[in-house]
């Protein structure tokens, strides 16, 4: 069997709907299960929606409209006006979404609300999707990955509880995959109490990593808007290079330091238990795009890798006094209960420095524990990092002016420079 991941941007209106019928249709139409992540941009859509319930906006009633309408015309595109091929379904998720966002106290706890919310994106384009595979001739078993990726109850970032996940999958998922081809949401699973959780921004491709290894599959098919994994960003860097083949310790660095081409956690569950996984291009998928495997050698190309939206956060003692091992220990304590992931950290004599995805909120709440604690902290926001793997001979060059540098540091086989945009 074999796993395909279509993200948003596959499917982010009907025409890129009926490119992904085509190529499932291209590969017989059965013995794949396919994880389908919500169309376009219509998480972020939420995420705005979310926003505007949590401040009481007079926008909100308008977002909701906006996100209803762009699955609506998706619809009409796909289907005759006699059809209610998916309608009954998107409408009544509509419903409950409303009264999800009805029912949502985002002021008391908002992460869990957010997961309440949030998944609406993939179940609705999964049923969009698998209806009109039925309506071209291809017929498939939607499934609600809620019933079988259960998680902890870290809202937004959930843990998988892989023993409990694995024997649902076996006893349920199994036979029914076996049979059919199946249409499932990414990104989206079940916390201990029977709630939603989610596995973290763009975690489609890690559900395709979770059903390939307690499946067995014989690989993973990740479909992007590019031809494989590029060693740059093609909308950040000139002249990128396609790289047929990758290790997957190789892929995990890139993911890890912020290549979006696959989610960080994918790699993990592939290798394993030794699947292959395929980049490859929706858009020419003819193409052998990249292969992620263990027998790839290592890396001979300097890689550019752009992450945006960094803050770097410096924690000074008062009155020069060195910092202190329990300083430290209590401030990991408290980016471990904020959710704040560090991409990098520097210690010296008076001060700890560190650089992360900015979060108003988290941070926000960051300060407020920081009172208890003998340390300043000072905040720049609105940073780049780019991290070159394998940095070669003149790699400089191509990286903005050396003025704009906050920061550069050295890890293992990457330089990281912070930058001023
Ligand atoms: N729809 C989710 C997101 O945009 C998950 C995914 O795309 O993989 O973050
Ligand atoms: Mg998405």
């Amino acid at each position: 069997m074999q796993i395909f991941k279509f993200g948003g941007a596959s499917v982010k209106d009907a025409e890129g709907v009926r490119n992904v019928a085509r190529i499932i249709d291209s590969f017989g139409g059965s013995n794949v299960l396919v994880v389908v992540s919500a169309m376009g941009k219509s998480t972020n859509a939420l995420e705005r929606i979310l926003e505007a319930a949590y401040h009481q906006s007079p926008e909100l009633p308008a977002y909701l409209q906006a996100f209803k309408s762009y699955h609506d015309e998706i619809l009409a595109d796909l289907f005759p006006e006699e059809h209610l091929f998916g309608r009954i379904d998107v409408q009544n998720l509509y419903l409950e979404l409303e009264c999800a966002i009805d029912n949502a106290n985002l002021r008391h706890d908002y992460d869990f609300f957010y997961d309440q919310i949030i998944a609406f994106g993939e179940l609705i384009s999964t049923r969009i999707v698998s209806a009109y595979l039925l309506f071209t001739g291809l017929r498939n078993q939607w499934i609600d990955s809620r019933n079988f990726i259960l998680t902890d109850d870290r809202y937004r970032d959930a843990k998988v509880m892989w023993n409990e996940t694995e024997v649902v999958v076996n006893n349920r998922l199994r036979p029914l995959s076996e049979k059919n081809l199946v249409i499932a949401q990414g990104f989206i699973g079940k916390g201990p109490n029977g709630e939603n959780t989610t596995l973290g921004r763009k975690g489609s491709d890690y559900t395709a990593a979770i059903y390939a290894h307690l499946l067995g599959a014989e690989s993973v098919t990740i479909w992007k808007d590019v031809p494989g994994v590029m060693n740059a960003d093609p909308k950040k860097f000139e002249q990128p290079v396609l790289l047929d083949q990758l290790s997957y310790e190789d892929a995990i660095e890139l993911a890890y330091y912020g290549a979006s081409v696959i989610h960080p956690k994918t790699i993990q569950p592939l290798q394993a238990a030794g699947i292959p996984l395929f980049v490859r291009s929706f858009t020419n998928p003819t193409l052998p795009g990249t292969r992620v495997d263990q027998s790839s050698g290592q890396l001979q190309q300097a890689c550019l890798i752009h992450k945006s939206n960094q803050a770097l956060l410096q924690f000074s003692t008062r009155n020069l006094t060195f910092i202190a091992e329990n300083q430290l220990m209590q401030l990991f304590t408290l980016f471990n209960a904020h959710k704040i992931r560090l991409n990098l950290m520097q210690n010296a004599a008076t001060h700890f420095t560190c650089v992360i995805d900015y979060n108003e909120n988290r941070l926000n709440a960051l300060r407020l524990d920081l009172a208890n604690l003998e340390m300043d902290l000072s905040v720049t926001v609105g940073l780049d990092m780019i991290s070159v793997y394998q940095p070669s001979e003149g790699i400089e060059s191509r990286l903005p002016a050396a003025e704009k540098w906050v920061m550069k540091q050295q890890t293992d086989r990457s330089t990281h420079y912070v930058i001023r945009p």
